[in-house]
């Protein structure tokens, strides 16, 4: 796998942990409804696994449509033409807020991408 391969994977990694959140809290819900006790706790969380699949599927959407976009140059990218992470906060005196490039691993400020 080269860097481009690797920065798609950085970029989806969120997704798989909102699959594997989705597929634990099925099976923790699937525990406490075979107990009679805990069965009263299962009605008010069986949305969470919905809640989180459905989260997976936007995120997936999401990432999918910045890569597309990364591929043409356009979004939010890095002076190797690497899609940028989430907002991180950042010491004012180094610059502020910064991205980190899921491709080169380079910390990019604000001001140098808007
Ligand atoms: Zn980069």
């Amino acid at each position: 796998m080269d860097r481009w391969d690797w920065m798609a994977v950085r970029a989806y990694v969120p997704t798989a942990g909102l699959l594997l959140a989705a597929l634990v809290s099925t099976g923790v819900l699937t525990r406490l409804q075979a107990s009679p006790l805990l069965a009263g706790l299962v009605s008010g969380g069986k949305w969470l696994p919905v809640l989180l699949l459905t989260a997976a599927v936007v995120h997936f959407a999401w990432v999918t449509y910045r890569l597309c976009q990364a591929d043409k140059g356009k979004g939010l990218l890095c002076g190797c033409g690497g899609l940028l992470g989430h907002e991180r906060a950042g010491r004012a005196s180094r610059g502020g807020a910064y991205r980190r490039c899921y491709a080169c691993g380079r910390n990019i400020n604000h001001h140098r991408y808007e």
